[in-house]
């Protein structure tokens, strides 16, 4: 592992060897074990935008230069030679934003469904395959994309399902559909209330529950599940395939490394790590919590995996200070258009919040609380400025995650505050179909307000919010620079002022979201010195017509100097 005191040591030497010719008896350290040449290289460094060629040699890059500088790295026998033909090579993707962890393959997948009917078909698959009274999960749903937009309902998986209890989330993860099993094992009625910060949602005729439950009215059921038994072996093969399962795919999508929104099992990624079969770096970290145990288990984690490692990183605290505009329940200053009588659901007190945000600062994490809403907004920017006025201004990089929708007041605030924007493109793209319908054009100007943000100098980190949206970087950058939606649609896009250009698109999901993560210093640009992490695509992102970004293909993935993907019958 190189720490940094020898990646700068090392660009120093890049510095005083460049240019120059080697004797030959040249040193072992300046052979290079892999190099890209022929490239179309975008390298986010803007002090060398543009090269032909990349040298590796260990973990990281030895040189960024021209196919002719090239040649003095290679050593036949010793160096590999990917000849790219001309391709875009672009720094590995860094989602800043994330929930990853194994794939289920019994899990129903239901992401970008546009008719209802095809929960019952599934559900009545799976229940085929389930033993009676077995959990039934999935979801991916969207109700704004089926042909109707209505909720889904019980009813679709009552009758398919009478003996298994069945769970399917939706795409955002803040509201589920369950069926009467799930409603009557949890002993919900008609005459169940409301938990603070959640919704029973109710038959507006009857008032009895539909199935769907927001935000932390999830937190009432009980799905009373009979447990699949496998042994202790069977059950640790299956987390370990599914894990690998999702290692691939971040791979062969040219994700380098992931920032988890939230926790993980750092044990898992350790295993992979050990195996030396972990294909991406990881910044795992914690829920946001007063609790004094649970912050000191945060303070060793941080110990164990320090800022200055490489793969796996402690990262930042994660909270929620509200839910979603897609279930209705992000925190707005005024009502909801299409709901009068609601502005959203807070997930806690705002003093308590602030009080929280105060002592995590205190005690030196970075934070990085959920908000959607523009009062949501307001809250998270206000207890970020508290915390600074009585901890003192640190290099916190405290983050907000989504920054959905902006109130004007509130754009400037981020850099003065040193306060990052992490941001899902796709999400843009996912919500704009029904985003005016909730809270009207006007507070629309501040949803997913890149542009604004970027000309009032504030930081944006790009990410996925995987699996709500799909893990794929092509997606947002296609989002970014076109805010249209993924048929294509004509015009100019959504707020056609907030596009981005696809150099600033990718540099907000490689070198922002380093930044956003501590590791702008060796990761997000290529660069002498820095991590050896970088993507090859099949088509040249810069000069594809939009309608073809999504459709463009990883060649190759490469972390750490190397080789994690390489595509089928890629040359
Ligand atoms: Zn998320």
């Amino acid at each position: 592992m190189v720490n940094r005191l020898t990646v700068k040591t090392m660009a120093l030497c890049m510095l005083i060897i460049s240019g120059s010719r080697m004797s030959p008896g040249r040193d072992r350290d300046l052979i290079a074990d892999l190099v890209i040449k022929n490239a179309k290289v975008i390298t986010i460094d803007r002090d060398n935008p543009r090269a032909q060629a990349i040298a590796f040699r260990g973990e990281t890059i030895l040189a960024v230069t021209s196919n002719e500088s090239a040649e003095k790295y290679i050593k036949e026998g010793i160096s590999t030679i990917i000849d790219a033909g001309g391709r875009l090579v672009v720094p590995g993707f860094n989602d800043a934003h994330i929930h990853f962890g194994p794939i289920d393959p019994d899990y129903i997948d239901l992401r970008y469904i546009t008719d209802a009917s095809i929960i019952t078909k599934k559900v009545k698959e799976a229940v085929a395959r389930a033993r009676r009274g077995e959990l039934i999960r999935g979801g991916r749903w969207e109700h704004e994309m089926f042909t109707d937009k209505q909720w889904p309902t019980k009813e679709l998986i009552d009758a398919v399902a009478p003996n298994n209890p069945v769970a399917l989330t939706r795409a955002d993860g803040h509201s589920v559909l369950v069926n009467s099993y799930v409603i009557r094992n949890s002993k919900i009625t008609r005459d169940t209330s409301d938990p603070f910060g959640g919704e029973i949602q109710r038959d507006p005729a009857t008032g009895e529950p539909t199935g769907i439950f927001k935000e932390t009215a999830k937190g009432l059921l009980k799905y009373g599940a009979k447990p699949v038994r496998l042994t202790a072996k069977e059950q640790l093969q299956r987390q370990m395939r599914g894990w690998q399962a999702a290692f691939d795919l971040a791979a062969r999508s040219g994700v380098t490394s992931i920032q988890l929104a939230g926790g993980s099992d750092f044990k898992i990624f350790q295993k992979f790590k050990d195996m030396d079969k972990l294909t991406l770096r990881a910044y795992i970290g914690g829920s946001l919590t007063g609790d004094e145990q649970k912050l000191r288990r945060y303070a060793q984690l941080k110990r164990e995996y320090p800022r200055d490692g490489n793969w796996i990183r402690f990262g930042y605290i994660k909270g929620f200070i509200d839910g979603t505009l897609g279930s209705g329940t992000a925190l707005f200053f005024e009502p909801y258009l299409d709901a009068p009588d609601k502005t959203g659901l807070p997930m806690m007190a705002y003093d308590k919040f602030e009080k929280m945000v105060v002592d995590l600062d205190k005690a030196g994490f970075q934070i990085g609380i959920h908000a959607i809403g523009d009062k949501a907004n307001s809250w998270v920017l206000n207890a970020y400025e508290t915390a600074q006025r009585s901890n003192g201004r640190g290099d916190s990089r405290h983050r907000i995650e989504h920054a959905q929708v902006l109130c004007d007041g509130d754009i400037p605030r981020f850099a003065l505050l040193g306060v990052i924007a992490s941001m899902q493109p796709t999400h843009c793209i996912t919500d704009k179909r029904f985003a005016e319908k909730r809270i009207g054009r006007q507070r629309c100007r501040g949803a997913y307000a890149w542009q604004r943000l970027l000309d009032a100098e504030a930081m944006i980190a790009f990410g996925t919010d995987y699996p709500v949206e799909p893990i794929c970087p092509l997606e947002g950058l296609y989002a970014a620079v076109t805010r249209k939606d993924r048929a294509g649609e004509g015009g100019e896009g959504w707020f056609a002022d907030q596009k981005l250009s696809m150099e600033k698109a990718i540099e907000l999901y490689t070198l922002s979201s380093a930044y956003a993560e501590f590791t702008e210093d060796r990761k997000g640009m290529i660069k002498a010195g820095y991590l050896g992490d970088v993507v090859i695509f099949n088509q040249d992102l810069m000069t594809v017509p939009h309608e073809k970004i999504m459709s463009a293909k990883v060649d190759y993935t490469i972390v750490g100097g190397k080789v994690v993907y390489k595509r089928e019958g890629a040359e």
